[in-house]
């Protein structure tokens, strides 16, 4: 199966700095299922193509498998011409710095929108080619989508479930190549076969910049969920860590009909008729609620601030970002969190990741890093604490650490009623979700505790009957 990448932007051989692969070399880069190899059919400085053929070993394949498949059919089929979720694989393999848009020799590149074609001549594609438009041209490409024949000796036949797509368009690179990269397995209608363990964060990763505000994003969201779960179901069954899987994403077949909102943390487009289209998208729940923390650590003047829980480090990226904080601390019980903030920020310029500091840490043990800072952040962390440990993490907070201020931020129970289908609580990782009585209780009692003042503040649309989807709480010594 084969990608092809083209750049006309002069020096046209600049790309193979993007993609950290030398335009005079043929490299081959092992797969746990074959080969990919890189290399250039064109290298010029008005035009250059680099191109990624993956050849894929069924043997290989067929072994890893945790119970092995036998069967004819695992020797016998398409996978070694059609472009799927094992190229995608092999993509976050072999380009894993473009798809960061870093690049240590041309970081400017990187980060501007360069004339791209991206082809590729065998594109299983569930739905025909005004699929692969739908899903290629909010983005702002080009899209060319050919049927192939099924065979072209008996054009009786038809045509095959088969593509061959070319998208051109002015992006950057680690855009460009991290769209191909989520939007081929959903495309494809095949089982998928996942290397790695956590693709709902690779997922939000990946779409960092373009999925959010993409109309098709719900069906996109739960296709690339749904056909991959099947196969990984032990793998993610094994991990200890589960912070943000919406997990009621992955069971239904998403493809007729748009369901309700399966994620209660970012609300979905509404109507999808086509001239409603595009209209703006609702901004997101967990978009509102940065903005809330973001707007209210203003307001309280804080310079330094450390997010207490900072999982995968959306907040302090924004934190950065905004010269008005001088410093910014991220700390997680979880190194995989820290790990996956470490490669979020990486990608920051370097004078933001100079006002960084990040560590593995439990806010269950007091820790004098948690100290000197003029605000800490609890955001969506409490209701992740067993109840019995929680007055532990008050302590720590409150008691030892005497930050200024502190931002909690927790689900508000009774608004769950409003997401349709939802039972029990929206992540499968929470211990308890508050209703607003119980959140006020238990911050009066942190307060009185601990000698702070606590304001209350709704986050996202306010329901007459229910309140908000977020809760927030200002403490104040
Ligand atoms: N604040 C982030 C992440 C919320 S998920 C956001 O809003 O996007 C909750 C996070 O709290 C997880 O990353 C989890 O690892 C962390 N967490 C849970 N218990 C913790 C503890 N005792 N100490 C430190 N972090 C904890």
């Amino acid at each position: 199966m084969l990608l092809t990448i083209t750049t006309t932007a002069r020096p046209a051989t600049d790309l193979g700095y993007l993609l950290v692969k030398h335009p005079e070399r043929v490299q081959a880069f092992e797969q746990s299922f074959g080969t990919a190899h890189v290399f250039y059919p064109d290298a010029s400085p008005d035009t250059c193509t680099a191109a990624l053929l993956l050849d894929v070993d069924p043997i290989k394949l067929a072994k890893a498998r945790k119970t092995p498949d036998l069967s004819l059919g695992q020797y016998v089929n398409d996978r070694p011409y059609a472009a799927s979720s094992l190229l995608a694989s092999a993509m976050a393999n072999v380009f894993r710095t473009a798809m960061r848009g870093a690049s240590r020799d041309r970081a400017e590149l990187a980060a501007t929108p360069i004339p791209l074609t991206i082809t590729l001549p065998a594109l299983p594609c569930r739905g025909g080619p005004d699929a692969a438009r739908r899903l290629f041209e909010p983005l702002g490409w080009r899209v060319e989508a050919r049927p192939v024949p099924l065979d072209p000796e008996f054009p009786q036949w038809g045509d095959s479930r088969y593509v061959t797509l070319t998208l051109e368009g002015e992006l950057r690179l680690c855009d460009a190549l991290n769209q191909v990269y989520v939007l081929l397995p959903v495309l494809d209608d095949a089982k998928h076969y996942w290397i790695a363990s956590d693709e709902v964060d690779k997922l939000i990763r990946a779409g960092e910049g373009w999925l959010a505000a993409h109309p098709e994003r719900g069906r996109i969201t739960r296709r690339y969920l749904a056909n991959r779960r099947g196969l990984v179901r032990t793998a993610l069954a094994r991990l200890a860590d589960a912070d943000d899987a919406p997990d009621d994403a992955l069971d239904r077949d998403p493809i007729d009909e748009e369901p309700p909102p399966v994620d209660p943390t970012a609300a979905e487009p509404g109507d999808a008729e086509p001239e409603r289209a595009a209209a703006v998208p609702p901004v997101p729940l967990a978009e509102r609620r940065i903005q809330a923390v973001l707007d209210t650590l203003r307001a309280e003047g804080a310079h330094t601030v450390i997010d207490l829980g900072c999982g995968s480090g959306k907040l302090l990226s924004r934190l950065l970002q905004d010269p008005y904080f001088h410093f910014v601390t991220g700390t997680d019980v979880s190194p995989r969190a820290i790990m996956m903030a470490q490669r979020r920020l990486a990608r920051l310029p370097r004078q933001q990741e100079e006002r960084l500091n990040l560590f593995t840490g439990a806010l269950t043990y007091a820790d004098d890093r948690f100290h000197g800072h003029d605000a800490g952040v609890l955001m969506e962390v409490i209701e992740h604490v067993d109840v019995p440990r929680l007055p532990a993490v008050e302590r720590v907070v409150f008691g030892d650490a005497r930050l200024r201020v502190v931002v909690v931020t927790t689900p508000n129970a009774e608004y769950n009623v409003r997401y349709e289908e939802l039972t029990g609580f929206r992540h499968p990782d929470h211990r308890f979700e508050w209703t607003r009585g119980e959140f006020r209780e238990w911050a009066e009692k942190v307060a009185r505790t601990y000698g702070y003042q606590v304001r209350y503040v709704p986050v996202g649309d306010e329901d007459g009957e229910v309140g908000p989807p977020t809760q927030m709480g200002v403490f104040i010594r």
